[in-house]
């Protein structure tokens, strides 16, 4: 049989077939996958195999075999072992939520959110909400925000989870795929997704109420079914996507207008910084590549500020 792994508690995986039937399954025995090294082989979003196995009256199944995975996000655990956790598979898009204020979203955490969606090949919605709340300036920022990312490929879309406003646009993008909402603590997710479906109780809360009081809770993604066959992970707890190891050269494959151009600057392996005959710098001058995503690419670039890292914002 074959299922769609809906949740994991670290030995039990929630795993639902194609007919809606549910099984409790578990590995049998070493299962390691390879090319990662995870603490955790099977996450929420893989395609499993699994025979039944009847004891004592109850049945469960036993997964032997896990599909090709069409794209995971990761989290390095932040204690010394820095063992890697797959959070989800196979993801069709990730609806990155930004308020210009409360909270502010800063471009820098957006482009790094963007350049590891980039890396990890995950499309990214750029959901503007709370635009009920704006003053004028703020619009226009918002106006600003989106033509910059728009012209790069992102789709934006305005939003207000508390009027409804372009919720029925969010809802048709969603239909049939699996979807994850992210962005800071507060921007509106899930006011957005009880807005999407009412009935629907995400963790979310919950858990970093627990958090809160510094209890120790081991926290697991889950996927829910909405309708339209659209499906939401939750990742209640979790901060973030992990930051992909990149080479220098490989930053600027993550933006998309930046390796656009990289055929055209002198040297094939210019890292478009000071070096001469750069393309990007050219169109940077001329104003055709956003000077706040080119400083993004140079912070991202010059690593190891742990500021910048994704993964240790509330996301
Ligand atoms: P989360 O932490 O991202 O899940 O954010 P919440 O959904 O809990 O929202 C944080 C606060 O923002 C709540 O008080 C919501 O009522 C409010 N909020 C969320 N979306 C909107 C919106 O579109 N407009 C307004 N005015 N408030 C919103
Ligand atoms: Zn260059």
């Amino acid at each position: 049989m074959t299922g769609l792994v809906y949740k994991s508690t670290g030995s039990w995986y929630t795993v639902r077939t194609q007919l809606g039937d549910t099984y409790q399954c578990r590995i049998k025995g070493k299962f390691r996958i390879k090319g990662i090294k995870s603490t955790n082989p099977i996450a929420v979003g893989d395609i499993v195999d699994f025979e039944l196995e009847k004891v004592n009256d109850v049945e469960s199944g036993i997964i032997h075999n896990i599909h090709d995975r069409k794209n995971y996000i990761v989290r390095k655990s932040v204690n010394l072992s820095k063992q890697t956790h797959i959070i989800a598979a196979n993801l069709d898009q990730v609806f990155l939520m930004i308020t210009i204020n409360n909270p502010p979203t800063l471009t820098s955490f957006i482009d790094r959110f963007l350049v590891t969606a980039e890396a990890y090949s995950i499309k990214t919605v750029l959901l503007f909400n709370k635009i009920d709340t704006y003053d004028e300036e703020s619009l226009l920022e918002v106006k600003y925000l989106a033509h910059v990312y728009r012209k790069i490929g992102y789709e934006c879309i305005g939003v207000s989870a508390k009027t409804g406003k372009n919720i029925d646009k969010v809802k048709a993008l969603m239909k049939d795929k699996v979807s994850m909402f992210s962005g800071h603590s507060g921007v509106g997710k899930s006011t957005l997704v009880n807005a999407i479906q009412p009935d629907l109780n995400l963790k979310t809360k919950e858990i970093s109420t627990l958090h809160m009081q510094g209890q120790h809770t081991t926290t697991f993604a889950e996927m829910y079914d909405l309708d339209a066959n659209a499906k939401i992970i939750d990742t209640p707890g979790i901060k973030g996507f992990g930051v992909v190891d990149m080479d220098k050269e490989e930053v600027g494959d993550y933006f998309p207008e930046i390796f656009a151009l990289k055929q055209d600057c002198k040297f094939n392996n210019c890292l478009h910084i000071q070096e001469p005959k750069c393309a990007v710098k050219k169109a940077l001058d001329k104003e055709e590549i956003a000077f706040s995503r080119y400083r993004s690419y140079l912070q991202i670039l010059q690593g190891d500020d742990d500021n910048y890292r994704t993964d240790n914002w509330e996301v």
